[in-house]
């Protein structure tokens, strides 16, 4: 990964944020308004949902991560590493380039990001879509991932959700690009917004962060129910056909008006 540093300046070579700069009362603004204000939307956003990770049972200590993309900006803001989750707070969540490097200057900038912040750049650099990207070692999806067995698409609420099998992503371990390279592999144009890394767990992805926790929250919910499933027997397929049908409907006819979509 690369060790250059962000630069929050106008300056033409340096920068490689396509974000206007601003200077107001001898202060240095890197970012024009419009910008600034949705950070700040975002930090509030991703800050508050990672209280659903705790909600729904999917983290243990601080593990598990929510990120967000910065609309129109090349940008996006995640978790600390190493937090206590309840001290989560719109100011300390960190702000980074689309290489996984921390503006500098930033509130939350004194602090490391989490540890999977180079998975989450590689996928907003080659996923120009997804707008929040969520990771979990949620206990039933780990356990296939264990296995690295495909989670088949046996329950409506999957087909509906998921539009078929939840896929496993290749063995990577955290270091370099290999986990963010293996998750864009696997779901670029999958219908899943979820992927079990082999041996390590989920990564989801979607339209904004919290389209994002949603899928890490039903991916665990179906992971525990084909789980037990097995337990008695072997699940019954759904035809193919009819998946395709429940994935159509939920996608575009079930929820209100404005709700996050993929
Ligand atoms: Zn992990």
């Amino acid at each position: 990964m690369s060790a250059r540093t962000h630069q929050p300046t106008d300056g033409p070579a340096g920068s490689n944020s396509k974000v206007p700069a601003a200077r107001t009362g001898g202060a240095v603004s890197a970012f024009s308004p419009e910008v600034e204000a949705a950070i700040a939307r975002q930090r509030h956003d991703v800050a508050r949902l990672h209280a659903e990770l705790i909600r729904w049972g999917l983290v243990i200590w601080t593990g598990g991560n929510v990120s967000g993309r910065v609309p129109g900006a090349d940008l996006f803001v995640i978790k600390p590493s190493g937090v206590s989750y309840d001290d989560l707070a719109p100011e300390n969540m960190i702000l980074c380039d689309l290489d996984g490097n921390v503006v500098p200057g930033t509130p939350g900038s004194e602090n490391a990001p989490s540890s999977d912040t180079a998975a989450h750049a590689y996928v907003y650099r080659n996923m120009p879509e997804v707008g929040g990207v969520v990771h979990t070692h949620s206990t039933y999806a780990v356990a296939w991932a264990a296995r690295g067995e495909p989670i088949p698409c046996v329950i409506t609420a999957m087909a509906d959700e998921f539009g078929g099998e939840i896929p496993i992503g290749p063995f990577a371990i955290i270091g370099d690009d290999s986990i963010g390279r293996g998750i864009v592999e696997t779901l670029r144009g999958h219908r899943s917004r979820a992927v079990l890394m082999q041996n390590h767990g989920p990564f989801t992805i979607g339209s904004s962060a919290k389209d994002a926790v949603k899928a890490a929250v039903m991916v665990e919910d179906v992971a525990r129910s084909v789980h037990i499933a097995r337990q008695l027997g072997e699940p019954l397929p759904i035809p193919q056909e009819a998946i395709d049908a429940l994935f159509h409907r939920y996608q575009n006819v079930y929820g209100q008006q404005g709700d996050d979509r993929r």
